[in-house]
């Protein structure tokens, strides 16, 4: 820096602290202390409803349906304390997440009032075969309650734009730009104009994700939330995000960095790279298991300091999905352990059948259940571990050598509980 910048900078500084941080400070007491925010839910839905039309004007939008529609009623069917739909007795609450066909880049976004958009094409990247170098959109996989891996990956998204409604990102924004009006004490409604100022803010700055999106620490909150949510739903895993940013990643790739311009999560908005986003979703997954579970920067699994997969079937290259069922499994996995419930007595085979409609006999299905109060059956499910692909109960001789390589899978997986109990006893 050359010394004749340092007096500019420091009145630039002097300012920015008057207009900002000075005001707010002075005007946050007077803040009526019963309102949590400024706004109530009513406005907030209806400047959401202004920045929703103005998003989607001359788009080909419709309601999700199908699978998309399912994840998002299992999100807040397991997340009922923070998500909801109307029901008369909430004052704020999700509407059904909106498709957008239109062609555009992967994304989604979160309008104020919980009003959600997602983008075909980001469902696409979501549900897609993942190869080792491209993103085919041309073959998809399923979201039928069997395909629950796809469903995964979509939930992780919607759980980042469900994290910033949960948050009350728009409403602390609106309150903070109200902090600035009422200081100065000249603006008749400084509530109506204090979301004027952020919607405008964000048209202005030709991106509506703007708003919702004011820091680096929104974005971040709205990662660490939507880890949560997965959690909560026995099917979903915390891995999934790092499949979904992984992904993300590759399509930019693909399209030779053209796409750059409006890669709306990287580049316009003040989103983190993706690295730095993996990195917290390893590190959250570590965290939550107390160390026990570990992902290296390849998403190499270790599980009580041993290598999970380290030659076997998972890591084997030719797998096109076997980093992403890798990091499926170890966000599950932190889950079950967080939950105390990684014990072979909670291990439990399900025909995928069974386990949902439109599953394979063929498919076995590995479930951690809690039996409480039960003496038969397979209890709650509580995490779902894996989709190993041979079926259940049949002798090993009848097996191809491909099914026995899968049940062989899953033995590795089921010998992890028992290796800590070996160890506790020890
Ligand atoms: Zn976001």
């Amino acid at each position: 820096m050359k010394r004749t910048a340092f007096p500019k900078l420091l009145s630039a500084a002097l300012v920015a602290l008057l207009l900002f941080v000075v005001p707010a400070v002075l005007a946050l007491p007077t803040a009526p202390a019963a309102e949590a925010h400024m706004l109530s839910c009513k406005q907030e839905r209806a400047y959401g409803a202004k920045l929703y039309n103005k998003a989607v004007k001359g788009h080909d939008v419709h309601e999700a349906t199908g699978g998309v529609a399912a994840i998002q009623d299992r999100l807040i069917e397991k997340n009922s304390d923070c998500l909801n739909y109307e029901d008369k007795k909430h004052k704020r609450y999700l509407a059904r997440t909106m498709v957008d066909e239109t062609p555009a880049s992967p994304n989604a976004f979160m309008a104020p009032g919980g009003r959600s958009v997602i983008y075909a094409k980001e469902i696409d990247i979501d549900r897609t075969y993942d190869r080792a170098t491209r993103i085919e959109n041309d073959a998809r996989r399923g979201l039928g309650p069997a395909d629950y891996s796809a469903r995964s990956n979509i939930a992780a998204t919607l759980a980042h734009e469900y994290g910033h409604y949960a948050n009350e990102d728009f409403l602390k924004s609106a309150d903070r730009h109200m902090a600035i009006a009422v200081a100065f004490a000249c603006i008749p409604s400084p509530a109506t104009l204090a979301a004027d100022a952020a919607l405008t803010a964000g048209l202005a700055a030709g991106n509506l994700l703007t708003v919702r999106q004011e820091s680096f620490n929104a974005e971040a909150d709205a990662d660490a939330t939507s880890l949560d949510f997965l959690d909560n739903v026995p099917e979903y895993s915390m891995g999934s995000a790092i499949t979904t940013f992984h992904r993300y990643e590759k399509y930019l790739r693909s399209t030779g960095g053209k796409d750059s311009s409006d890669g709306v999560r990287n580049f316009i908005n003040p989103h983190s790279k993706s690295d730095t986003r993996i990195q917290r979703v390893r590190d959250h997954i570590k965290d939550v298991s107390l160390g026990r579970v570990t992902l290296d920067a390849d998403d190499r699994l270790t599980v009580d300091g041993q290598l999970v997969f380290g030659t076997g079937y998972l890591a084997d290259a030719d797998r096109a999905d076997s980093r992403e069922r890798t990091v499926y499994l170890a966000g599950q996995i932190a889950g079950t352990m967080k939950r105390h419930l990684f014990r072979p007595g909670y291990l439990c085979l399900m025909r995928e059948c069974d386990f949902a409609p439109g599953g394979s006999a063929s498919r076995t299905v590995l479930v951690v259940a809690d039996h409480e109060g039960k003496t038969e059956g397979h209890g709650t499910i509580m995490k779902v571990l894996g989709t190993f692909d041979y079926p259940k109960g049949t002798a090993d001789r009848l097996l191809t050598a491909a099914q026995r390589k899968a049940k062989a899978e899953l033995q590795a997986v089921w010998d992890l509980t028992r290796t800590l109990r070996a160890r506790m006893k020890a």
